[in-house]
């Protein structure tokens, strides 16, 4: 028995919620009304890239709409078997980018460390869907090969932690790292990739914020978000909650044939995103990763989508269609 004055150390809410997040194709299907005929290929699929929903995201969806672009972003199609020309395991030349283990550099001034592996939610179209995180976790010597590589190049004047998701790390795992960091007197701020306030919301809780608050450096939280739908009254209290920290909010998009490709679409997620006081950043193109090919959007098509969202909304809700080109010195800019 344990005495009443023991102090029982808690799992944080959204630590269990994470670990309740829907793994098995069968079980997503009944969630949301979609008959077994999506099963096979839902198993197979999975096999390459596991399924893995939370599920506050999960009823967000419209029941029984095979169609709903959250359902599109995260249900494993027979699409992802098929091998297409010109799609590869790491399309954005991360393995050449990789300078310690978990720690990558394309750009001047900024690194980016793949923090974690683990995701709470896996996007079909993930970039990083065969990556090698095993060989590639900074926080596995805790953090002394990624702290070494910034500190001895002082042009390194920003960290992204990014995964994975740096969010599904403890937050005394993320205290560790950012308190090692203070020490480094070129790093001005620090970023963070992530999709967690949008897919689990509770992750955002007093003990994030606490630490973010008092990081002691300037702080850009860069969200994901593809369609409006995913901002709901709880992702919206989160997103509040994070720039009472005084963090900048933004966020980056990948276009997706089937979920945001039509300009009205991409306007009603801009007008949601600023709604929730988040300002867009990035529309991605796909990036051009074995099992995606269904979701791609031409490079043209892409361009009359911009220029369609121009058209209707002002300059700062319009966010940069934008390429990563292996080798290139910083995201390339189409439109
Ligand atoms: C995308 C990316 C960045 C960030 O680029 P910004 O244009 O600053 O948003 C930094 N490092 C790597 C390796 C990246 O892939
Ligand atoms: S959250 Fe980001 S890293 Fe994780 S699966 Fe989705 S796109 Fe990939």
């Amino acid at each position: 028995m344990i005495p009443d004055s023991a102090p029982i150390r808690q799992t944080p809410a959204w630590q269990r919620e994470l670990a309740r997040a829907i793994t098995e194709p069968g079980e997503l299907l009944a969630a949301i009304d979609l008959g077994p005929e999506w099963l096979p290929a839902a198993r197979a699929a999975a096999r390459l890239f596991p399924l893995r929903v939370p599920r506050g995201f999960v009823a967000r969806m419209r029941r029984g709409d095979p169609h709903d672009p959250l359902l599109r972003q995260v249900l494993p199609l027979a699409e992802e078997c098929l091998m297409a020309p010109g799609y590869t395991p790491d399309p954005v030349g991360d393995a050449d980018a990789m300078r310690v283990p978990g720690v990558l550099q394309k750009y001047q001034g900024r690194v980016l460390l793949t923090a974690t592996g683990a995701c709470a939610v896996h996007c079909r179209y993930c970039f990083r869907r065969h990556f090698p995180y095993a060989e590639a976790n900074p926080g596995a010597d805790h953090w002394r090969a990624a702290l070494d590589y910034i500190a001895a190049d002082a042009s390194i004047t920003e960290v992204i932690l990014s995964g994975g998701d740096p969010l599904t790390l403890s937050d005394r795992r993320l205290k560790e790292f950012t308190a090692a960091l203070a020490g480094l007197k070129h790093v001005k701020r620090l970023r963070l990739h992530t999709r967690l306030p949008i897919v689990l919301p509770e992750r955002v809780d007093d003990g994030l914020l606490a630490w973010l608050g008092g990081v002691g450096f300037g702080v850009a939280v860069v969200v994901h978000v593809n369609h409006a739908n995913e901002i709901d009254g709880d992702v919206r209290a989160a997103l509040a909650r994070l720039r009472e920290t005084g963090a900048a909010l933004l966020n980056q998009s990948v276009l997706l044939r089937g979920v945001n490709d039509d300009s009205a679409t991409l306007a009603g997620l801009s007008e949601a995103l600023f709604d929730a006081g988040v300002l867009p950043y990035y529309l991605h193109l796909l990036d051009k990763v074995q099992g995606a090919a269904h979701f791609d959007v031409p490079e043209v098509s892409a361009r009359a989508l911009i220029a369609g969202l121009a058209a209707r909304l002002p300059g700062y809700l319009v966010p940069r269609l934008v390429r990563e080109v292996a080798g290139a010195p910083g995201k390339t800019l189409i439109a």
